[in-house]
């Protein structure tokens, strides 16, 4: 018995062995990457549902190696997340995200929204703010155009000190989405408190869109609240037409998904953006 206990005890300190290893294979592979200009940055179009024209794009980091594999950011965010790169990776994604922007406005593609994701960790470092002046300003990109996309769950933690720092961003003049919404437990009361101007409702929730008639209820309501509280309302994920209409119906005004477009390169949104302009 003793050596089984002695041998189950090796087995379970060698997978997580092999599992921490991996992370930190991957941590210096990344890093590697980034210094190497492995890493890019895609924009996938947001859309005026009742016009069909965009509004403006999100940015998406992207990585490929150098075998040409993708690898989700899903799995190497955390890694970012998790070693601290992240702060000059979403830095220099921000950077990067305002020059095109910059450059989107300068081919003719005025009153064109720029969203940005920001990790939490990258939201609590102490010069966060001081980050996003500095890009705003090297960039030169208008602030009014700018919004960053915090996750609902990001929201959840630390109330007061959130309520702060989201004051202290809309003095810059950048706006303030909830991503993935409908997914955490935001209650009304606590919205009304933070300065944000934009809801986006989760993927998982377009798609029970057009299952059964419950399906939408979670769309409906984050609708609905976006009515209340005067904010806009994004749904993410749209990837059939069925429901867009069925959003649209719902008084949804915002939608990006494949029905609309992928997230595609710098140079092939402009030129999205102009055949479009010249429909
Ligand atoms: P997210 O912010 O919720 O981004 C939306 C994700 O949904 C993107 O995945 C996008 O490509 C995908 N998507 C868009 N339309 C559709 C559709 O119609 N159907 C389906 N099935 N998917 C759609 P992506 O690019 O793989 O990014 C995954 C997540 O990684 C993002 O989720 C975000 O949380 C994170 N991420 C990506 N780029 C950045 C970044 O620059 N900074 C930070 N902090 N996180 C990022
Ligand atoms: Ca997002
Ligand atoms: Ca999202
Ligand atoms: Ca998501």
């Amino acid at each position: 018995a003793k050596s089984q206990q002695r041998a189950g005890h090796f087995y379970f300190s060698r997978s997580m062995g092999v599992e921490i290893r991996e992370r930190v294979r991957m941590m210096h592979a990344l890093r590697t990457a980034f210094g190497q200009n492995q890493l890019f940055v895609v924009y996938q179009p947001q859309i005026d549902l009742a016009t069909r024209r965009p509004v403006g794009a999100e940015a998406l980091l992207r990585w490929q190696t150098p075998d040409g594999k993708f690898i989700s950011p899903d799995r190497f965010i955390p890694i970012a997340e998790y070693s601290g790169l992240i702060i000059d990776l979403g830095e220099w994604v921000m950077r990067t995200a305002c020059r095109e922007l910059v450059d989107l406005r300068k081919a003719g593609h005025q009153n064109f929204m720029m969203s940005i994701n920001v990790s939490q960790v990258q939201f609590r470092h102490p010069h966060f703010l001081e980050m996003l002046r500095k890009a705003l300003e090297d960039t030169g990109a208008p602030p009014e155009f700018v919004e960053l996309e915090i996750t609902e769950s990001m929201a959840m933690e630390e109330p007061d000190l959130l309520i702060k720092m989201l004051a202290q961003i809309k003095q810059t003049g950048v706006s303030i989405a909830i991503d993935d919404f409908g997914t955490g437990f935001s209650s009304l009361s606590y919205l009304q408190r933070l300065q944000i101007d934009r809801l986006k409702i989760d993927r998982a929730f377009v798609t029970e869109i057009t299952g059964s008639a419950r399906g939408s209820s979670i769309a409906e309501m984050v609708i609905q609240l976006g009515r209340n509280l005067g904010l806009a309302v994004i749904a993410e994920g749209v990837e059939d037409e069925r429901q867009a209409q069925i959003l649209q119906a719902l008084g949804c005004p915002l939608a990006q998904g494949f029905l609309f477009a992928r997230p595609m390169t710098a140079t092939a949104l402009n030129g999205w953006l102009s055949n479009d302009a010249l429909e």
